[in-house]
């Protein structure tokens, strides 16, 4: 099986970067790319979609043009430039990482993967992906899209959450690479582009792939069988309070202490087990206040689900820092989970 899917990874190079130089989207990160902007694209582009990431990319590539700009940009005006893209966790590990560049490395990202990967945040895929487009080295990156491809092309079974798998495809890939210099750097993204523009998800467009001459699963018609997923985890459902208190100083904000979006910012809010909001209202030390409206809504998180209930709430005094509204907009990060509570004020 293994020696099989060799040879079919061997002709993929030749088939696909012709086809790239001519479908190849343009990108804000395609403009200029250098190791920081692929680096900064590639921590964005995970777990979030291209069309989403531009914008975002755009603004903090403005704002934090270089890595020694990223490294010493205080934490909440890094939060706020990440605020909407979710998994917060990346922009920290971005400016940790960044700190370790200008302080190990000169302020220059370090070309193999190795020294890569002893950044924060830097895994096997990302390393390969910043060594192959920004060096032209010959490393693979093995993200979702590249792994569709190459089970669909190979017809392997082998569900695609397997580490050990990943490593394979990661180093059989990487013997196929052309050598150094461009072909690297483009035949990394032709894999992406490939997966993103015809070996879709739901519907792979193999009338028009350049792959298709040496595609099993096209040829015996199991591309939509293609790549095998492990069983789905029942996400854990969680009932919570937020509270948008609103004191003659603004509304209401704190850092969250633990659980998830811990260290962020929020509307205090509170995981309900048997409290009501007056109760909480009252562990708070918050005892006259008038309750202006309620509202329910969803928040969905890799593993959890948040069923909100939103509590728009006047009150004199409370145990938090308050801000005004402009406050709140222009200098406050906040998760999209309790940002999104804002709406209550306006229906
Ligand atoms: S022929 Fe179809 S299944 Fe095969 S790689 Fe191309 S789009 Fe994907």
């Amino acid at each position: 099986m293994r020696k099989r899917n060799e040879t079919i990874l061997r002709q993929i190079p030749a088939a696909l970067l012709s086809w790239y130089r001519q479908n190849k989207r343009t990108l804000p990160w395609r403009q200029a790319p250098t190791p920081y902007h692929i680096w900064i694209s590639e921590i964005m582009l995970q777990q979030t979609r291209v069309e989403a990431v531009k914008e975002y990319y755009t603004r903090f590539i403005q704002a934090l043009p270089t890595v020694a700009d990223l490294a010493a940009c205080k934490e909440e005006e890094l939060l706020k430039l990440w605020e909407g893209l979710g998994y917060y966790s990346r922009a920290r590990n971005l400016q940790r990482a960044a700190k370790s560049v200008v302080l190990y490395f000169d302020g220059e990202l370090p070309s193999d993967t190795e020294s890569l990967k002893t950044l924060a945040g830097i895994g096997d895929y990302t390393a390969g992906a910043i060594a192959s487009i920004a060096f032209g080295k010959r490393e693979a990156a093995v993200d979702g899209n590249v792994l569709r491809v190459i089970t669909r092309l190979t017809e392997d079974p082998t569900p695609v959450s397997d580490a050990a798998y990943k490593k394979y495809l990661q180093a059989a890939l990487t013997e196929v690479y052309p050598k150094e210099g461009r072909d690297c750097a483009d035949f990394t993204q032709s894999l992406f582009e490939l997966g993103a523009l015809v070996c879709k998800p739901q519907n792979p467009d193999c009338k028009s792939c350049p792959l298709q001459g040496i595609c099993r699963g096209y040829q015996n018609g199991t591309a939509r069988s293609f790549p095998v997923f492990p069983p789905k985890r029942e996400k854990r459902i969680e009932e919570v309070f937020v509270f948008l208190l609103q004191t003659p100083e603004g509304f209401a904000i704190r850092r969250r202490e633990s659980g998830v979006l811990k260290g962020m910012n929020e509307f205090p809010s509170q995981t309900v087990w048997d409290e009501t909001p007056e109760s909480v209202l009252n562990e708070w030390g918050v005892y006259d206040f008038t309750e202006v409206k309620r509202k329910k809504y969803t928040h969905i998180f890799t593993h959890i689900k948040w069923n909100i209930t939103c509590l728009w709430v006047r009150t004199g005094e409370v145990p938090f820092d308050a801000y005004s509204l402009d406050e709140i907009e222009e200098t406050i990060s906040l998760p999209t989970a309790f940002k999104q509570c804002l709406s209550i004020l306006a229906d």
